[in-house]
């Protein structure tokens, strides 16, 4: 090698790729956590499917519901539901949790569209679902492909009943229709963000008519839905029902190096955390992972990250080790580190324009970490301090974890925020650390395989150091 390659290797950051320095062993390992997470995809497509998930993954690795717990100690694994939606678990540490505690957070919620309150309609008949789409979507991406069905009613008595139509391939799918071409003069016209509007976002759900007469199809649907389901028309407004892709997750490439999936945004990061959770074991600072709810529409409501049930679940850590005092749990945060495990958006070469490539996230060149996000001059960032940030490369690179330091696109072309900022309000130092993401918010997302394995293989070196 020459003296400038040498010094080159010496002074520059490397840009390589991740698959040129894996070996065959590893290769092995990534492509097997990868299907598990594929597995994991496919059965968990919302965020009342991902919490039943992530329970069962901590029920069989010795996780117990905190409200079961009288007291803890050393080594235990707890765990709190936060109304079905929302969850954070905990591996209790050696040390105090004075001296601070170790977070990565992600979020279950994806973009998507739910119903209305009052859906059911008939239009010359046929018989549609009106919906309200949900997170930053681009609308026109969600019409003519198959969608699915998941959700709950629940009775005026209480009565819960789960939907999910669309999965099975015995199913039938629903699919939202658009304008032929040759009639789309007008449409073709209209600007992208308004290519489909919101209010033409409406599921095609049935055509055959119950009798002749006004609303026979609406009344066929509605009895379909009665004889399988026992609700009525009202039950509607008490339901949470959501219309999510019903394309399976799959190896994409020649090469099968990546991932082709809804809602790896951020499911992503809540598989790799949860996994990489259950292979803490006595852990020298207690370990706390976080599965927030509404982080798409702004972390609002009583299971989105805003809500301080997280603060009585920590605080709940205190009081069954027995150690709680007036203003621990403040003193515990400020002592707290995070990582906010969210996505990043990965450079794309056909919209290189909106894109930095100097301060980039790039496919499969490992875990992306953003100091700060935010938009027009860092607006609504929590910016990482730097000494947070050389402690956590620190890490990473004692370890061997490759990772990317990014920002979220050009200047000025948009942005984005995660819940990092939530956390750091507490004074707990918090770095977003996530995954590259291709053709984010979209109804099938694009990763490398090579960065959900070093994600995963960085929350794990993060709750043991
Ligand atoms: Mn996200
Ligand atoms: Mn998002």
């Amino acid at each position: 090698m020459s003296e400038v390659e040498d010094l080159k290797n010496k002074l520059f950051r490397s840009k390589k790729s991740g698959w040129e320095i894996v070996d065959d062993t590893r290769r092995g390992e990534i492509n097997k956590f990868c299907d598990e997470y594929m597995y994991f995809l496919n059965n968990s497509k919302t965020e009342r499917e991902i919490i039943k998930s992530a329970k069962k993954m901590a029920d069989e690795n010795g996780f117990r519901n905190i409200e079961e717990c009288n007291e803890l100690r050393e080594g235990d694994k707890v765990y709190y539901i936060n109304r079905e939606k929302s969850m954070y678990l905990a591996v209790i540490g050696k040390e105090p949790m004075e001296n601070g505690i170790n977070i990565i957070g992600a979020h279950a919620d994806s973009p998507r569209l739910d119903l209305k309150p009052n859906p059911l309609y008939e239009d010359t008949g046929l018989a549609y679902l009106k919906t309200h789409y949900y997170g930053g979507i681009k609308k026109y991406q969600w019409t003519t492909i198959p969608l699915a069905i998941h959700g709950v009613f629940v009775k005026a008595n209480g009565e819960k009943i789960e939907v999910t139509i669309g999965e099975d391939e015995q199913d039938p799918i629903f699919t939202i229709t658009d304008l032929l071409p040759h009639l789309a003069q007008d449409q073709m016209q209209r600007k992208l963000n308004e290519g489909v509007k919101g209010e033409e976002l409406n599921l095609l759900v049935g055509s055959i008519p119950y009798a002749s007469g006004v609303d026979a199809v609406k009344l066929n649907i509605m009895n379909i839905l009665n004889q399988k389901y026992g609700i009525v028309e009202k039950d509607f407004v008490s339901s949470e029902i959501e219309l999510v892709p019903a394309f399976k997750a799959r190896s994409m490439g020649f090469d099968s190096s990546m991932v082709a999936a809804y809602g790896q945004d951020d499911k992503i990061c809540v598989f790799t955390s949860v996994r990489a959770l259950l292979e803490i074991h006595n852990p020298s600072r207690t370990a706390v992972c976080i599965i927030a709810d509404k982080e798409e529409i702004g972390s609002m409501g009583n299971t989105g990250m805003e809500s301080h049930v997280f603060d009585t679940f920590i605080s709940e850590l205190l009081n069954k080790q027995g150690v709680n005092k007036p203003n621990l749990l403040d003193k515990v945060f400020c002592k707290s580190k995070m990582l906010s495990a969210d996505v990043d958006a990965a450079y794309d070469p056909i919209y290189a324009s909106a894109f930095e490539k100097n301060n980039s996230g790039y496919l499969g060149r490992g875990l992306g970490l953003n100091k700060y996000t935010g938009a027009r001059g860092k607006s609504g960032a929590s910016d990482a301090n730097a000494e947070f940030v050389a402690e956590i490369r620190g890490i990473l690179e004692r370890e061997n974890v490759q990772y990317e330091v990014s920002e979220l696109g050009k200047i000025d072309v948009g942005g984005g925020g995660t819940i990092a900022y939530i956390l750091a309000d507490k004074g707990i130092d918090v770095i977003d650390a996530g995954v590259p993401v291709l053709s984010m918010h979209a109804p099938y997302e694009v990763t490398s395989k090579f960065d959900v394995y070093e994600a995963y293989r960085a929350y794990k070196v993060f709750w043991n150091n």
